[in-house]
């Protein structure tokens, strides 16, 4: 396939891996986060860590939208499906996410609310233009990336005059997530999570360009490469970041130059601003409440605001005890610490929302194996150890 088989090419990708082992210094080590759950999945998918030297520590990022919803969030929509009337629009992955009580939206839908899978926000409005008799809610959430055609549903709602539309809007930001992590306790007092660099968002950075991430690299010192997401990608940058860290710089650099300017598609933010305004706090599963980190629709089309027309009032639930996705998101675990990964929680049956979406950290490492060797394994129950033997 054109433009992915060349970032695919298995020699390519030694020739890089001996370029990073020859590169990165013995004395140290590099400890570097992929903020995205799309190169924690091309990590694990593609082995990439099998090919990098021990002294490169790749920590999973909280960049998966599906894993950071919290769960009231998860609740408040389960709330609104079971109202009389209403249709729930909604992607796919969200739907399996654990709920309070046992629930997800896949088990509320069993129970008989009527929720839908979509593949676009343009398929809540066709909806919404089917079923006149009936109110359209779209749950939307995502990163900057899934932001503008939530943006572009709530403007050809108004324009087609549709009054049984609306919008559950959960959208966040990424670089308020980067900020929250690197003025943690764990990255600024206590020292563990020891963090030297950042690989940056590919599809968010495509929106929103490179030229946000400077601050971080001014501010905090810490190198920023923004890459595509395929293995090639994941290893010229992590090639990037050793050299700009061999060097003593903290630079924004870009490896996806394919697809990201340092303004960003100018057409698609305008779209948002048009839209949407920050809200002053969200909370996010792992980082808690994180100031200006979402967005909110304006005032000057509330009347597509789910969250106005039916009041929804937000509260804050905690995870399950057993489940160490807050730790995960924050980097400061992976996810073969939980004592339950792949044994009571897996894909089909996940406790956390990092087993949810194919960008979380539990479901790769559980997906391509990357976790039978380590401890889990011994600690898994024989008819587990036999499975997977
Ligand atoms: S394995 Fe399951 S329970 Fe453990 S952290 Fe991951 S999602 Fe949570």
């Amino acid at each position: 396939m054109k433009y992915v088989d060349e970032f695919r090419d298995g020699v390519l990708a030694r020739k890089l891996a001996a370029a990073i082992a020859v590169e990165a210094r013995p004395s140290r080590r590099y400890n570097l986060m992929e903020f995205c759950g799309g190169h924690t999945h091309a990590i694990s998918r593609y082995g990439l860590k099998d090919l990098l030297p021990a002294n490169i520590n790749m920590i999973h990022g909280p960049g998966c939208p599906v894993c950071v919803l919290p769960i009231g969030r998860i609740d408040n929509a389960i709330a609104l499906a079971a109202r009389p009337g209403i249709i729930l629009c909604t992607y796919a992955d969200t739907m399996r996410v654990p709920a309070s009580g046992g629930l997800s939206l896949l088990k509320a839908k069993a129970r008989g609310a009527d929720i839908r899978m979509v593949y676009s926000s343009a398929d809540a409005i066709r909806i919404a233009q089917e079923r006149l008799d009936r109110e359209v809610v779209f749950f939307a959430i995502g990163f900057e990336t899934t932001t503008p055609p939530t943006a572009v549903a709530i403007l050809r709602a108004r324009e087609l005059g549709l009054a049984n539309f609306s919008v559950f809007c959960n959208h966040v930001l990424t670089p308020a997530a980067i900020s929250n992590i690197l003025e943690s306790k764990e990255v600024r007092e206590l020292g563990t999570l020891p963090l030297d660099g950042f690989i940056g968002p590919a599809h968010v950075s495509a929106v929103i360009g490179s030229q946000p991430y400077e601050y971080f690299a001014e501010e905090y010192q810490r190198p920023v490469v923004i890459a595509g997401f395929e293995p090639l990608d994941v290893m010229q940058a992590i090639l990037m970041l050793v050299r700009q860290l061999n060097d003593g710089r903290a630079e924004v650099e870009n490896e996806f130059t394919r697809a990201v300017t340092r303004d960003g598609n100018g057409k698609a933010k305008a779209l948002v601003a048009e839209v949407f305004e920050l809200r002053r706090s969200f909370e996010w599963r792992g980082l808690g409440e994180v100031p200006y980190s979402a967005l909110k629709i304006k005032a000057a089309y509330a009347a597509f605001d789910a969250e106005v027309r039916y009041e929804i009032t937000c509260r804050s639930v905690p995870d399950n005890k057993a489940c160490e996705c807050g730790a995960i998101l924050r980097g400061v675990k992976q996810p073969s610490d939980c004592k339950v990964f792949g044994t009571v929680c897996t894909p089909e049956s996940p406790i956390g929302s990092c087993m949810v979406s194919s960008e979380g950290a539990c479901a790769a490492h559980y997906t391509y194996g990357r976790w039978k060797d380590a401890a889990i394994a011994v600690a898994a129950p024989a008819r587990l150890k036999a499975a997977i033997a």
